[in-house]
């Protein structure tokens, strides 16, 4: 692969861990489990969005770009903070553009996401989705006020940030060689697609083996734009890189029975699976991304799709600044059996 010749910055601690969970292969009584702690990327409490952000900031800086400019994503997107956090790393500006319930939504209180990108400084603007501007519009004014604007688009799910989780499989493969340990499956949260779409062009292109299973994280209507969307940046990302993929239909699986009430949606589930995994491992994941993720991964090995003879490695994709603002569905499930709500009011 050609990756050392594109521009790229340094923002993630990297290799993350790869770490056993003996504790919760043992309570599910399957597949070998395995972590690899995306979540400890580093800024902005970590998450899969800095690996895509090294190679896209690192475009940007090679375009001397001096405002950073992200859109259109929900409320609380991970994706936003992470990006802030790395503009302001880089010294630059960033302007955030996101949905809310109406235009210019204020929460009474800010919380998870959104707090950390104030904090953060970024300039964030909010609309109901009907009325989100155009990113390009937005870029045509700051250059007319003598800005060098850099757009990212689709939470960093583009060619060039795909490259990230093409290399995180080249990262793995060391780890795991070091380990002497053999993968089957790779599980985790698939959203805009970048992540998936790497990690299926690094597995292929360096002739793993290893299947990867993406967890949709919004509702099956979407699924097969969703499983299309991956293929083609699989391949866009495997041309700039210079290399020949050809994709099977096989290649690009998606589950999409773990989200079936919508993105950022509470449920049964999505919460057992979150106190699950803090309850034998120690370690937390959000109820939008990772939640989901875990939560299929649990169904898959009670299913019996995931037996004893495999292992698995969850990818830990972070996101849990998000678990805050979830605290109140989540401990009146805990309580009472039942979420305080399902969708979350700043949701549009
Ligand atoms: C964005 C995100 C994902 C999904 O990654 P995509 O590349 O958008 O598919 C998974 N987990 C978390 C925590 C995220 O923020």
């Amino acid at each position: 692969m050609q990756i050392a010749k594109l521009p790229r910055v340094q923002l993630a601690s990297l290799p993350t861990p790869l770490q056993p969970m003996p504790r919760l292969t043992e309570e599910l009584g399957g597949p070998q489990l395995y972590i690899k702690r995306d979540d400890l990327t580093g800024l902005a409490f970590g998450g899969n969005k800095l690996r895509k952000l090294e190679f896209l900031l690192g475009d940007a800086c090679a375009k001397n770009a001096d405002i950073i400019l992200s859109g259109v994503q929900g409320f609380q997107s991970n994706h936003l903070c992470q990006t802030a956090a790395a503009a302001k790393k880089l010294g630059m500006d960033v302007l955030l553009i996101k949905t809310g319930p109406h235009d210019d939504y204020e929460p009474a209180e800010y919380d998870g996401n959104h707090l950390l990108q104030y904090m953060l400084g970024a300039e964030i603007r909010v609309y109901h989705p009907e009325h989100a501007p155009q990113l390009e519009d937005i870029a045509r004014e700051l250059k007319d006020q003598g800005r060098t604007p850099y757009i990212i688009s689709q939470a960093g799910s583009t060619p060039i940030g795909t490259i990230g989780y093409a290399n995180t499989i080249r990262e793995l493969l060391e780890q795991t060689t070091r380990m002497r340990m053999h993968v089957d499956y790779i599980i985790h949260a698939t959203g805009s697609g970048g992540t998936q779409a790497g990690l299926v062009l690094g597995a292929k292109a360096l002739n793993t083996g290893i299947k990867i299973l993406g967890v949709s994280v919004t509702d099956p209507s979407r699924t097969a734009t969703s499983i299309q969307r991956v293929a083609t940046l699989a391949v866009s990302a495997a041309e700039l890189l210079d290399i020949p993929l050809t994709l099977e239909v096989n290649d690009v699986r998606i589950l999409d029975d773990y989200a079936q009430q919508g993105y950022g949606a509470v449920d049964k589930n999505k919460i057992l699976a979150i106190q699950l995994l803090a309850q034998t491992e120690g370690i937390f994941v959000d109820p939008v991304y990772s939640g989901t993720a875990m939560a299929g991964l649990i169904d898959l090995i009670h299913k019996g799709y995931l037996t004893k003879e495999h292992r698995v490695i969850f990818l830990h994709t972070g996101g849990n600044a998000a678990l805050f603002p979830y605290r109140n569905p989540i401990t009146s499930f805990l309580k009472k059996n039942q979420p305080s709500w399902m969708t979350p009011p700043w949701s549009a």
